[in-house]
């Protein structure tokens, strides 16, 4: 076990704990999974014998489009990709997650299978638990219910959300909001991707991404070279960003009281 967890209510961006005390304690790990911190102490002490911590590997696959999920996953300092799969095998990213969420949800909602594929876009750790035991405590438990059910919620959103990003926006805003969301998510403003792996992200092709990717350079908002991506303003990738970004982050914000 990498570290113990001392666990508050964290509402509105005060920390309370269970006795309704406020506490003013930081959190020990920087990628800490916000999920399980959301957990009040009982009930994390009863999931922690089954926590495995685990590392996870680029591009590692850790759930395949219609097979059953057994184990979910509380990312850390990884990030995962839902990517949606067409017959022809084109690929577009629906969902993101990251110590802000859970991947294998669906397992836990009834149908054991969904019909994307999790995959590893940014190496690291995570929490690792089987589907059978979380389920049982899903099922019992008010306070983990609670806690899914808002991050579906956010799940949801960003899933939505997707769908009208690839409809009506345009390349440099679609690829400003996936790099503003791996920001937030990684906390480090340099990434190893091609223009490759972008495009099977951003559900387009290769020289679309060229294009996008040229028009963010050149006005000074991101380097590129040799495979990776470097943000260098921030602000003025916002400013080219569409809503997409800002709402998905909001509503997260909302539903489980952190920013
Ligand atoms: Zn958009």
């Amino acid at each position: 076990m990498r570290f113990k967890l001392s666990l508050v209510w964290n509402l509105g961006g005060l920390l309370y704990r269970e006795d309704g005390m406020p506490q003013t304690i930081k959190p020990r790990h920087p990628h800490e999974n916000k999920l399980l911190r959301m957990l009040p102490e009982k009930d994390f002490n009863r999931l922690l014998p089954h926590l495995e911590s685990v590392d996870v590997a680029d591009l590692k696959v850790l759930h395949q489009p219609h097979k059953p999920i057994t184990h979910a996953y509380f990312p850390n300092d990884s990030v995962v990709s839902l990517i949606a799969i067409t017959e022809k095998g084109s690929t577009a990213e629906v969902g993101m997650v990251s110590n802000e969420g859970l991947v294998g949800i669906s397992g836990l909602l009834g149908p054991n299978t969904n019909p994307y594929r999790a995959i590893v876009q940014v190496p690291g750790s995570a929490w690792r638990i089987r589907l059978k035991v979380l389920k049982a405590e899903f099922r019992k438990c008010p306070a983990i219910q609670d806690i899914i059910h808002r991050y579906l919620h956010t799940l949801l959103t960003q899933i939505a959300q997707s769908a009208v990003c690839n409809r009506f926006h345009t390349i440099e805003q679609r690829l400003a909001r996936w790099l503003l969301g791996s920001q937030d998510r990684v906390g480090k403003d340099t990434f190893h991707y091609t223009h490759d792996f972008l495009a099977r992200m951003l559900g387009t092709d290769r020289s679309s991404v060229t294009l996008g990717v040229g028009i963010l350079r050149r006005a000074g908002l991101i380097s590129n070279s040799r495979g990776r991506v470097t943000i260098l303003d921030r602000r003025g990738l916002e400013a080219v960003s569409c809503e997409c970004f800002f709402i998905t982050k909001a509503e997260f914000a909302d539903s489980t009281g952190q920013a």
